[in-house]
């Protein structure tokens, strides 16, 4: 019988979860999967789409990691401060963790800050609280102008952007807001969805111009700021972070 191993799954993310459950399966029980995030809960990153338009709440697409722990995975909550590949330890608020296996699944970090201004006159809706501050302002706004932007011509998913933009098309035409709702998409890359291919691209383009949102690729944003007595709402022309 083998010695019992660790391993050290860090991120409790999509691709933390599924390697943890997955491992989970197929090891014996001697060996220990150990599973490491800062936030106790899981959020479902494609469910920010529906709870930005008021279709999911946040409770719907979150679960504790905690659970995690009846299907026999050991979850700790804590900040990954440093990261030893060679001695395979990770520090975790300033304890020590050692495995035998790393699985390295730490996503991607935002930085609205990298771009002046953006963070304050935006909504990003790649966040839990970044989505339920967009759809607060979207609930309210009746009239004005909505730009969807990507910041960067890489990011966390390229479909987002655009299906977020036409989510936003629906939910003005549900309550017939649209005709009075400018909103058009702004992005840093030269077309949708490029790794997808350029049929994809085109698809996309072809359902954006079928419900009236004009595109603008290939527009890098450098700073962003809030008009002179725009409150954080959309009742005014506002720029959208996605
Ligand atoms: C709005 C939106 C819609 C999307 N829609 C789709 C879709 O329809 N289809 C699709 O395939 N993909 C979609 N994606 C992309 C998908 O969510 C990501 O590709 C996926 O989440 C990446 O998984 P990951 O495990 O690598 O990283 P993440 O899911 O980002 O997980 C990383 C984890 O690491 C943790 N972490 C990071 N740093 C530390 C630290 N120092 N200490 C402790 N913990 C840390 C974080 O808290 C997080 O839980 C979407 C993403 C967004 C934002």
């Amino acid at each position: 019988m083998v010695d019992s191993q660790t391993v050290l799954i860090l991120g409790g993310g999509v691709g933390g979860v599924a390697t943890a459950r997955a491992l989970r399966k197929r090891l014996q029980r001697q060996h220990r999967v150990v599973l490491v995030d800062r936030e106790p809960d899981h959020g479902f990153a494609p469910s920010l789409l529906w709870l930005m338009v008021g279709q999911r709440t946040a409770d719907a697409i979150t679960r504790p990691l905690a659970r995690l722990a009846r299907k026999g995975i050991d979850v700790r909550i804590g900040n990954i401060e440093h990261i030893d590949p060679v001695r395979r330890t990770a520090t975790v608020a300033g304890a020590q963790l050692a495995a035998d296996y790393l699985v390295i699944t730490l996503g991607a970090d935002l930085s609205p800050e990298s771009i002046p201004g953006l963070a304050e006159a935006g909504h990003n809706f790649y966040t839990r609280r970044g989505a339920e501050s967009l759809w607060t302002a979207l609930r309210d706004l009746r009239a004005g102008r909505v730009v969807v932007l990507t910041a960067a011509p890489a990011d966390k998913c390229p479909a987002a952007p655009y299906e977020g933009a036409m989510l936003i098309d629906g939910w003005f035409r549900k309550y017939g807001w649209r005709d009075a709702v400018t909103l058009e998409v702004y992005a840093a890359e030269p077309a949708p969805m490029g790794v997808a291919g350029p049929h994809v691209s085109s698809a996309v383009m072809q359902l954006l111009a079928s419900k009236g949102i004009p595109y603008h690729p290939g527009h890098q944003v450098t700073a962003a700021r809030c008009r002179p007595g725009a409150v954080r709402s959309l009742r005014r022309p506002r720029r959208l972070l996605h």
